[in-house]
């Protein structure tokens, strides 16, 4: 396992804030004392509007829609933590993902994993499909699968890993590698790219220019949903991504108290389009959402590795329950993709799933008699939350669709939270019978 990714000293490098370790970058960095009365916690600057000297004379802030210190300063911590140069908050996970989508135009073509949270693929299906975007599905786990369906019109390729709720594990380097390969051979073909504008150094298929559908008009740009692992566990665009995202409403928060999403990429020309889209679409998050989500980062480090301790407890208790049928956890040495988890993530995570012998009815049961376990759907938050995905988190899936996927009647979701690990192991004992 790569522990030193864990503590942060694997990473080190430069001065100053991009020296510090993952715990300390979560807790400072764009979280300086306050100028104003040196308030150490961030100020909610809960406003709409900042007071201009004369027309023009601001100090960085005009109109809260296009910036607000307290967004500033979450946006600041959370590109450091996954390693970007450029953080953007949006309202939701999905409003961030929508501005992605704003990259594209008409014609473009993406390839999207087919194991994705099941409003990312309704954005694509019911939404982008009406503005002439294609999409197809591919198996991702094998990145040959990716590599097939690229096309010259390809613009975005978008996965998601470990996966909801089958937690299989995409190994973004290989699907980076893929797209490298691809874009090279676009750009042999077709010059410098059909706006004729020349690519931003060090990245691979962006152009540069005004135009927001301009960041993938030569080539296709990963996105990686680090939703499910954090960046605590893993970094994609260390891996070769170009953006990663976020439901923040997720382990980023924390407390399953906000709702807010959140995009990082490393590329300046790329990140300065997305701001140009965030200001123009006008999906951005409160300041009280933005500070309750920096006030969730600040104990991510911690939670991560209490979340993942608990998680590969219980995993190991399920495993050997005769009432579970099969139990699918990265940590598990009997699941398909544990040796590149392993490799990829820094720890397994706090996300299980379970197939209950007798279906759906004796599922049902389960959820019917935990006391702590939560039932609900989202994930993520300190609580220990339980659901079945077939009837509730999945239910928009077909289910001869779902079958095909392995989501079968049996199967329960469980988002394991921080409590004391013995009590989770007694509920679930007393739920199973
Ligand atoms: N991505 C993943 C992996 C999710 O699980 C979710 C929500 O459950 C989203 C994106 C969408 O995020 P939000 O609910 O914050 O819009």
């Amino acid at each position: 396992m790569a522990a030193s990714r864990e503590t942060g000293a694997g990473e080190r490098r430069g001065h100053g804030e991009d020296a510090w370790g993952f715990a300390t970058r979560a807790i400072h960095v764009g979280q300086e004392p306050d100028p104003a009365y040196g308030a150490v916690t961030t100020p909610i600057y809960q406003t709409s509007t900042f007071a201009q000297e004369g027309v023009g004379g601001h100090k960085g802030y005009e109109y809260a829609r296009s910036g607000n210190p307290t967004r500033t300063a979450l946006e600041q911590c959370l590109a450091s933590l996954e390693g970007g140069a450029h953080g953007l908050a949006f309202s939701s996970g999905l409003g961030a993902e929508s501005a992605v989508t704003y990259l594209l135009k008409s014609g473009d073509h993406m390839v999207a994993h087919d194991d994705l949270y099941g409003g990312t693929s309704r954005l694509f299906n019911r939404l982008l499909a009406n503005f002439g975007v294609t999409v197809d599905y591919v198996d991702a786990t094998d990145p040959a699968n990716v590599a097939r369906a690229l096309r010259p019109e390809t613009r975005l390729v978008w996965v998601e890993t470990p996966t909801n709720p089958l937690l299989r594990v995409v190994d973004i380097a290989a699907v980076a590698a893929a797209i490298r390969a691809h874009n090279d051979s676009v750009r042999g073909v077709t010059g410098r790219g059909s706006a004729g504008v020349p690519p931003v150094p060090g990245i691979e298929g962006v152009t540069s220019g005004g135009d927001p559908r301009e960041g993938a008009q030569n080539g296709a740009l990963l996105v990686v949903d680090n939703t499910f692992a954090s960046p605590y566990l893993q970094r994609p665009l260390a891996l070769g991504a170009d953006l990663a995202l976020h439901s923040a409403t997720k382990y980023l928060g924390g407390h399953s108290d906000v709702v807010l999403g959140a995009l990082v990429a490393r590329d300046n020309g790329l990140a300065e389009r997305l701001r140009f889209i965030q200001n123009a679409a006008g999906a951005v998050p409160g300041p009280f959402d933005c500070w309750l989500v920096l006030r969730g980062v600040k104990t991510l480090a911690v939670r991560m590795r209490q979340h993942s301790a608990n998680a590969g407890s219980i995993a190991r208790y399920l495993d050997g329950h005769p009432r579970i049928a099969r139990v699918i956890y990265p940590g598990l040495e009997s699941h398909p993709d544990h040796a590149l988890a392993a490799r990829q993530m820094s720890l397994f995570g706090g996300m299980i799933s379970a197939e209950v012998v007798g279906g759906q009815e004796d599922a049902y049961r389960v959820l019917g008699k935990t006391k702590l376990f939560t039932l609900a759907e989202s994930l993520g938050g300190v609580e220990s939350l339980i659901e079945h995905p077939a009837s509730m988190t999945h239910a928009s899936i077909p289910p001869e669709r779902r079958r095909d996927i392995g989501i079968s009647d049996g199967l329960i979701r469980l988002s394991v939270g921080i409590e004391d690990e013995a009590d989770l192991r007694a509920d679930l004992a007393q739920a199973l019978g």
